[in-house]
């Protein structure tokens, strides 16, 4: 089976996650700090926070956003539950807008009419890479006074304008997932340029203590610490990291690559009429986590079914998530966002990983040629 994703590891990394296991420190060492500042100065941010995995990110970057009982926050519904899920976990309300029929992103116009007088914050999400369309949603953010997290798990080294994702939010979170643009096996990273958000995610990654005496209301020795607030162990390792600051330097030739992969998918598919391959919003440079392709005239389920038997491992990114058993069990029952609805009816993501050979895509693109155009 050709995977969608896979992560691209080398004898490079290996010998720096080995240089780790064999130095003074496991965590909370000096990789964290290193690749905290590989990742600000690479997406022009002031400040980094190595944590967990995008979805303890994203939980941080909502806690300190201030999200509680009775705010709303809204994001949009083709994505992964975690986008949402780190509302629910810090007892505010995700409301879904529908997104835009090109990008598959958020949609501005539907996020104003989303708006009440809860509103609190906008979760914007990188589908595939693709940048939303920022300055719509920062010119609602700015009217109605509302935070903006970049959700950006797929969207590292990803251009708006010729700005990086993550130098313009308040917040932008990455996931180190082994699918994703660089890989730690599990770790995420928080990037923002306020200095208050800053301290506070650095005290929630790690249960709410500080030993910085400008911050504790006394301090009774160089033993010392307090805590000052209520925070989790979310930290990552210097295995992890170590990892992650040989990965930063592939990243552009694993982006290099995976435009490659698109131009040639794309050319391929030129002439069907049954697939609507990726639209790209002018103005912006994905960085291709995903290639998605809309299965017009056909029985998706059917495509799928035949393709994964054909030895091609087809996803579909992503089922809407307020369609999950808990979310409707929740109050989601009733929630229906049209263009999403369309859309997820007909989306394949088909193979695209820095790795995944001219041959092999070659293979891809035959059969799919041949089950969506002759089937
Ligand atoms: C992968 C992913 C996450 C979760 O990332 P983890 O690092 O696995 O926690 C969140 N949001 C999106 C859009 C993702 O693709």
């Amino acid at each position: 089976m050709i995977p969608y994703g896979r992560q691209t590891i080398e004898e490079d990394d290996i010998q720096a996650v080995v240089d780790v296991l064999r130095s003074d420190y496991l965590t909370t060492g000096p990789k964290i700090a290193e690749f905290e500042k590989m990742m600000a100065d690479y997406v022009g941010a002031k400040y980094a926070v190595a944590i967990a995995n995008d979805t303890a990110a994203l939980h941080a970057a909502c806690y300190v956003a201030g999200i509680g009982a009775g705010d709303e926050v809204i994001t949009t519904p083709i994505t992964f539950a975690a986008s949402s899920n780190c509302v629910l976990y810090c007892g505010g309300t995700p409301v879904f807008a529908d997104i835009d029929p090109d990008t598959y992103n958020i949609d501005p116009e539907d996020i104003r009419r989303k708006i009440t007088d809860r509103t609190k914050a906008i979760i914007a999400v990188h589908l595939a890479g693709q940048p939303c369309d920022m300055d719509a949603i920062h010119a609602i953010a700015k009217e109605h006074h509302l935070i903006v997290i970049e959700d950006a798990a797929h969207a590292l080294g990803s251009e708006y304008k010729g700005k990086m994702i993550g130098s313009m939010s308040d917040m932008t979170t990455f996931s180190f997932h082994p699918v994703k643009p660089i890989t730690t096996g599990e770790g995420g990273m928080i990037v923002t340029n306020d200095e208050t958000f800053y301290k506070k995610l650095v005290l929630f990654r790690s249960h709410g203590i500080t030993r910085d005496e400008s911050q504790m209301t006394c301090n009774e020795g160089p033993w010392f610490y307090q805590q000052i607030d209520l925070g989790y162990n979310y930290r990552m390792t210097d295995i992890q990291c170590a990892l992650g600051c040989s990965q930063m330097k592939k990243l552009d030739s694993f982006i290099a690559r995976r435009r490659e992969l698109v131009e040639r998918y794309n050319k391929a598919f030129a002439d069907c009429k049954n697939i609507v391959t990726p639209y790209q919003l002018p103005d912006t440079k994905s960085g291709w986590h995903l290639y998605i392709i809309q299965v017009k005239n056909k029985d998706r389920k059917a495509v799928f079914e035949a393709l994964r038997a054909e030895g091609i491992g087809v996803n579909v990114h992503y089922i809407p998530v307020y369609h999950h058993p808990y979310y409707r069990e929740h109050g989601y029952a009733d929630v229906n966002c049209p263009v999403a609805e369309e859309v997820y009816s007909h989306i394949i993501s088909l193979p695209l990983f820095p790795r995944l050979t001219d041959e092999q895509q070659d293979e891809v693109i035959e059969k799919v040629r041949k089950i969506v155009e002759n089937m």
